[in-house]
């Protein structure tokens, strides 16, 4: 009995000594649990070793926010911890992954990698390069795609081409049946000391601090780093909020939206975690209303996936306008009316509060960022891609194709058909922020003006005065005027 005993584990450890190394390259999939490729590397092998690159290049402090490092940062660590309670690790490298990874590659003399696929045109030119080099060594390479519901090659219209209206996108991604959420890793096997040494020569670091890579966030983040954090969020907001998501989840000042949005850019949770929610969600609905919210923000789920495929089909859209018509606008709002839009100085109290949400947090309320992304673009008219480099900038959950689609889509020079949208701040204050809650909270110095005053921005010049708080900087109904002039003269010039 006892020496059968040992006689079995002796044979499973020589087993296990036998595994091919794997290497898991996360990207935005900080998880182990529900994920596609972690699944596959698993099947493939029990020894499955996670590899994060902090790429320079991706990295700069000049363009990428604070508070989304910190998140990153947070997050990685969060995935060690995971790792090694799965009995394996995740290695840091500060490299441009197309040396590092090989090099680490050949240093554990690893059989594979895996990764998922990505729709950015810079992660997409990095992954040839890097499956170039590591199939020219004879290193397997798996790449499959894992952060949407559906890749881009399975939405496309009868004719096979990629959508770039939103609604009969969804009519068809809807219809679609929708993959279940996949098991976690709980059982790998990580490196041997050995091996560990000759990951240290080929450059693996600990895992830096925010300060170490050059960014310094002091404020609370808007959501927890981690898997746990992410999907005690989706519980609390599957738990009660969802059902009055429709109603609720333009309202400024109240939390009715699930803050998932970093969790999502970084892949903390899973995509299909969320569907299935979502269907659970459903299924407990005891009303039509709530029924009609659950799908409403299966539609906001959707706008995600849309502006991701869309990056995809169209990479130009990373670099400019989609429509012609805005190729050369003549932008000629000034370079201090926008550092005061940066600095929530503008004298709109409701553009003013979210700009100082979004500085203070690192997040900004959906609605807020259509008013001020209107705000810079049509009354102060400035060229969105100013604004969508400083959400870039300040943004927890800064993702290029859901920021770029936000921006194109309020600049109107994005897919969308509508030729020109522009918010009047005072009307979208009165009716989504209608007792001043929201503003009152960021804009602390105006805590004792009227909720009438706050909210249509007539405030006394002698109230502004007394508060601190400057005057408007441009008249809208001034700028609306000279911005559709603009518009109609462009639109004339495009024409000709
Ligand atoms: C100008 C502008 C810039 C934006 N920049 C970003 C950005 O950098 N990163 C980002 O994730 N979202 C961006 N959005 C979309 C949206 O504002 C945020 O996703 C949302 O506010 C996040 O809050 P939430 O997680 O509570 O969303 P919820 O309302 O709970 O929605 C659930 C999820 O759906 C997705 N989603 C919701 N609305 C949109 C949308 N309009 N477009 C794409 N995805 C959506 C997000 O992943 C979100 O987490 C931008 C919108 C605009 C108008």
């Amino acid at each position: 009995m006892q020496w059968g005993w040992v006689v079995h584990h002796l044979l499973k450890l020589s087993k296990l000594g036998m595994s091919d190394l794997v290497l898991f390259w996360h990207r935005r999939d900080l998880r182990l649990s529900d994920s596609v490729g972690i699944r596959a590397a698993r099947d493939r092998s029990p020894k499955v070793i996670g590899i994060f690159c902090l790429d320079p290049q991706l990295l700069q402090p000049a363009e990428v926010a604070p508070a989304r490092v910190t998140y990153l940062i947070g997050c990685l660590q969060k995935l060690q911890d995971a790792y090694a309670q799965a009995g394996s690790q995740l290695l840091i490298l500060k490299d441009n992954p197309r040396q590092g990874l090989p090099r680490l590659v050949m240093a554990l003399n690893a059989q594979a990698v895996y990764w998922h696929k990505d729709v950015e045109p810079y992660s997409r030119t990095r992954d040839r390069d890097v499956a170039a080099t590591l199939r020219s060594q004879n290193i397997e390479v798996c790449a499959t795609w894992d952060q949407l519901l559906h890749a881009p090659a399975e939405i496309h219209t009868g004719k096979g081409d990629p959508y770039s209206v939103y609604t009969p996108f969804w009519r068809n991604w809807s219809q679609k049946a929708k993959p279940a959420p996949l098991p976690g890793l709980m059982d790998a096997i990580g490196l041997t000391d050995n091996e560990q040494q000759a990951a240290l020569k080929a450059g693996v670091i600990s895992l830096p601090s925010p300060q170490d890579l050059g960014f310094d966030w002091q404020n609370p983040l808007a959501i927890p780093p981690g898997t746990t954090a992410a999907q005690e969020c989706l519980e609390e907001f599957v738990a009660g909020p969802i059902f009055t998501y429709q109603d609720q989840r333009n309202f400024l000042g109240k939390p009715g939206t699930s803050g998932l949005s970093a969790a999502l850019k970084f892949g903390v949770i899973g995509i299909r975690t969320l569907w299935q929610a979502t269907l659970s969600a459903l299924a407990a609905c005891r009303s039509d209303e709530a029924r009609a919210s659950v799908e409403t923000w299966q539609k906001e789920l959707a706008w995600r996936e849309f502006y991701q495929h869309a990056l995809f089909a169209f990479p130009e859209l990373a670099t400019g306008p989609y429509r012609k018509l805005w190729q050369d606008f003549p932008w000629e709002g000034t370079d201090q009316q926008f550092q005061a839009w940066c600095a929530g100085q503008t004298g709109y109290p409701i553009v003013d509060a979210a700009m100082r949400q979004m500085n203070q947090t690192g997040w900004m309320h959906n609605r807020a960022r259509m008013i001020v992304a209107s705000f810079l673009t049509k009354d102060l008219i400035i060229d969105w891609q100013r604004g969508e480099r400083y959400f870039m900038q300040t943004l927890i959950d800064g993702d290029l194709a859901a920021n770029n689609g936000g921006w194109q889509w309020s600049a109107s020079s994005g897919m969308d058909p509508k030729p020109l949208r522009i918010f009047n701040p005072a009307s979208q204050a009165q009716k989504y922020d209608p007792e001043a809650d929201y503003i009152r909270q960021w804009l602390p110095e105006l805590r004792g003006v009227e909720t009438e005053a706050l909210v249509t921005g007539n405030i006394s010049p002698g109230d502004r005065e007394h508060c601190g708080y400057p005057d408007p900087i441009v008249d809208h109904k001034q700028q609306q005027q000279r911005f559709k002039q603009l518009y109609q003269q462009q639109k004339a010039k495009t024409a000709s």
